[in-house]
């Protein structure tokens, strides 16, 4: 089992701003209230996708910000809301909150999806302030910002296609050549102890993933080097790619090619039924060419063989080309789900406690909600304003803030704003 991982940060459309407008009336200077809401701001929202098998996408980008809401305008027209962000992602992904590790989601179901950043909902236009009281309010709210966090997403993988051959046939190399993975290289047996896993990215966008499985040797599957260990883990590839060192002789070839087939049919029959390509290693050193034509003689019809140098790179886009083709015909592999215990936390939500915290000489005002009316409100508006201060004083933030210590002229801080503070 491999893990693939990615680290993003996705932000929710704001919602857009409510307005104050009036409604133009001859001879009225100010008509009625008529400033529209705000649409709501855009949510992103992961889709798991059982056609997809790596996060490879995401090392290439990693900020994801939905749109925000259309602002409200005059004549009561509401502002239109923004589509939500659907990032697809691969079945199989654990979905974590990166700041406190929670599991958001475990995303298993194709089609399957989570909102990970809600969009804001739009703020309301001075229309929708009319009260008896109140006639002709001249305030309206801002857009409610969308949420925004960083994510850590987690895939436990199966690779799609095991490299077997025997040590030194340039299994190493042939992995390096094609992914990101740097595995150990060098001309001796057993240079690589753990199995390295690389993911390859075509240029048409398909992802795949390769192991390099080292260990196998005649005797394999009694254990001997450290071949049981490995060969657990080709039984979970759907396609294996087997190297042969094409500089030995004719017959040896053959003969390596056989020794590893049976190892493999030994430990599981059911591997030597495995689709299965054949890389002719090293075409770069002479000789290659007659000693290809004769192994896809003796092998047959039923194996295709891919003359390559993995040290140069010849001859790969082909092999990799027919490997995605031919992953493409096989189904997927149930995808590997997370551990049950984990399942079963699905987004928890935070109590919404107001805490009062010292920063520097300021005074920070956490809590949710609170913050969330603070950046609704148009500060610059005197009636706005006024809300506001009844609002905190009615929620406990003036009195939770004498106890705190704040006195005149103290710097409150809630959210990205600041105030200062005044005595009653
Ligand atoms: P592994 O044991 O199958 O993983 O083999 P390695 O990748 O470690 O390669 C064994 C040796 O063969 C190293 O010295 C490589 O540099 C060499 N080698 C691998 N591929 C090629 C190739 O295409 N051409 C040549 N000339 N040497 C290669
Ligand atoms: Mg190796």
């Amino acid at each position: 089992m491999f893990y693939d991982e990615a680290k993003i940060y996705v932000k929710g459309g704001d919602g857009g701003n409510g307005i104050v407008a009036f409604r133009r009336e001859k001879y009225v200077a100010r008509g009625g209230p008529s400033g529209g809401d705000g649409g709501r701001g855009g949510s992103v929202i992961l889709k798991a996708d059982a056609g997809l098998r790596t996060l490879v996408d995401f090392r290439y980008r990693a900020h994801y910000r939905a749109e925000r809401g259309q602002h409200g305008q005059g004549k009561d027209r509401h502002g239109r809301s923004a589509p939500d962000l659907i990032l697809r992602v691969p079945a199989g992904v654990v979905v974590r909150d990166a700041a406190t590790g929670q599991v958001l989601a475990d995303l298993v179901v194709d089609g399957q999806q989570v909102v990970v950043a809600a969009g804001g909902r739009g703020g309301r236009g001075n229309a929708r302030f009319v009260s008896p009281t109140d006639r002709a309010p001249a305030f309206a709210e801002k857009g409610e910002p969308g949420e925004e966090r960083w994510l850590r997403l987690e895939l436990k993988l199966l690779a799609d296609a095991g490299l077997v051959g025997l040590p030194n046939a340039g299994k190493s190399t042939l992995l390096a050549r094609i992914s990101a993975a740097r595995p150990k290289i060098a001309a001796y047996p057993f240079t690589t102890l753990a199995p390295n896993l690389g993911v390859v990215r075509l240029e048409d966008g398909k992802s795949f993933v390769v192991a390099d499985i080292p260990g196998l040797i005649a005797g394999a599957h009694q254990g001997a080097g450290l071949g049981l260990k490995f060969l657990r883990h080709i039984e979970r590839t759907r396609v294996l790619v087997h190297v042969l060192d094409i500089t030995h002789p004719a017959k040896e070839v053959l003969a390596n090619w056989q020794t590893v087939n049976d190892e493999l049919a030994h430990y599981n029959p059911e591997l030597a039924q495995r689709p299965q390509v054949v890389a002719a290693n090293k075409m770069d050193l002479p000789g290659g060419e007659e000693k290809v034509a004769l192994l896809q003689e003796q092998l047959g019809p039923d194996y295709r063989i891919f003359p390559i140098a993995a040290a140069t790179g010849e001859g790969i886009n082909a092999l990799l080309y027919h490997l995605a083709g031919l992953l493409d015909t096989l189904p997927p592999p149930a995808p590997v789900t997370a551990l049950e215990e984990e399942a079963e936390k699905v987004t928890i939500v935070a109590p919404e406690e107001l805490s009062i915290e010292r920063e520097g000489g300021a005074f920070v005002v956490r809590n949710p909600a609170i913050e969330r009316r603070v950046a609704m409100t148009y500060l610059d508006n005197e009636e706005a304003l006024r809300r506001l201060q009844a609002y905190l004083k009615e929620k406990g933030v003036d009195e939770a803030l004498r106890r705190a210590g704040a006195t005149a002229g103290a710097t409150i801080r809630i959210g990205k704003y600041e105030f200062e503070y005044v005595e009653e």
